[in-house]
This record gives C-alpha cells, sequence and structure tokens, in this order.
C-alpha cells in the first residue's frame, strides 16, 4: 500500500463520522498559526487545535516571507470586509523549534549550492538563533504596509525534545 492509500484510508475513517459540516468561515479562535512544516510541529498536536479553531500556514521554519506576508495582508482584509464595522481581534502566533531543519540553510555551502543548482535562495528563511529569527520576523510584518497595525503577534520557540513551547515575544500589536 502506498503512503497516499493510507492516508486515503483514514480519511474515509474521518469522514465516516463527519460532524464538523456547520463551522463558520471564519475560525472560532480569530488566530492565524504560522510553523513550520516539520511533521513534528503539528499545530493540531501540540496546541490541539480543533476544526474551526484557527487559520494554519506552515513554510521551511516558520518564517515570515513575503509570501507569508501577501497571506495575511489578504486574510485580514477578507476578515475586515466580514466584520464591517465591528473589528474584531486577529492574532498571529509565530511558532518556530528547536532542531529545525531551517538551521541547516545557516550552512553556506548549501546555500550556495542551492542558489547555483536551483536558483533558490534558502538565505532569508535560514535560521542561525531562533529568538533572533522571531524578532527579525516581527520586524518584516511591522515593516509591510500592507499588513494592518492592530494585528497581535506573538512569538514562540516549540521544543521538539520536550513538548513545550516558550514565548520569546509576548502578544502585542504590531503598531500599538
Ligand atoms: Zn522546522
Amino acid at each position: 500500500m502506498t503512503n497516499t492509500a493510507t492516508l486515503l484510508d483514514r480519511n474515509r475513517q474521518f469522514a465516516s463520522n463527519f460532524a464538523a459540516a456547520d463551522l463558520p468561515v471564519l475560525p472560532k479562535l480569530r488566530a492565524v498559526i504560522l510553523t513550520c512544516g516539520d511533521s513534528r510541529v503539528d499545530p493540531a498536536h501540540i496546541l490541539g487545535l480543533e476544526l474551526g479553531d484557527a487559520v494554519v500556514i506552515r513554510n521551511n521554519g516558520g518564517r515570515v516571507t513575503p509570501e507569508v506576508v501577501h497571506e495575511i495582508a489578504a486574510l485580514s482584509f477578507l476578515v475586515a470586509k466580514m466584520d464591517g464595522a465591528e473589528r474584531g481581534p486577529f492574532e498571529l502566533i509565530i511558532i518556530q523549534h528547536s532542531e529545525c531543519g531551517a538551521e541547516r540553510f545557516a550552512d553556506p555551502n548549501l546555500q550556495r549550492a542551492l542558489k547555483e543548482q536551483l536558483g533558490v535562495d534558502v538565505a532569508p528563511v535560514a535560521i542561525t538563533d531562533h529568538e533572533l529569527s522571531l524578532r527579525e520576523d516581527v520586524e518584516r510584518l511591522r515593516s509591510a504596509p500592507e499588513v494592518p497595525g492592530h494585528i497581535v503577534v506573538s512569538g514562540f520557540i516549540y521544543d521538539v525534545r520536550n513538548g513545550h513551547v516558550r514565548e520569546v515575544i509576548a502578544p502585542a500589536a504590531l503598531a500599538p
């Protein structure tokens, strides 16, 4: 059996007791989680997310890239349209993690090889210091004119060895 077949099997099981047809489009927790695609760092598990709780964006390292900035801008625009005059809260929680593959992207030889062979620049997502990366990422959001200042952003590091998330950046509006 292929891995795809295994997963489709699991979906059939999931769909056989499906009870989430009436969930609204806007997530219950009005939160976006940005985290790494690493299979050990699934927010459904580490944060106990249920269906309909939060929007999840995952990429290499859980970094704020230009694509993430565009997604956050588009999402907040959509939420503002749906909220109308009654603007609700909108939180972005960034969770990076220990032993992340993005730390390997910090290797200058790997960076050069990727650039030369594939034309891919991983320097902006490389992680050498987790706390520094989180601060950089919040700064990238703050300096993006398309991201509204009322979004409350926080930053955490998840430890893949003990399951705990540690706060590095306390929740605060981008432009208080
Ligand atoms: Zn990672």
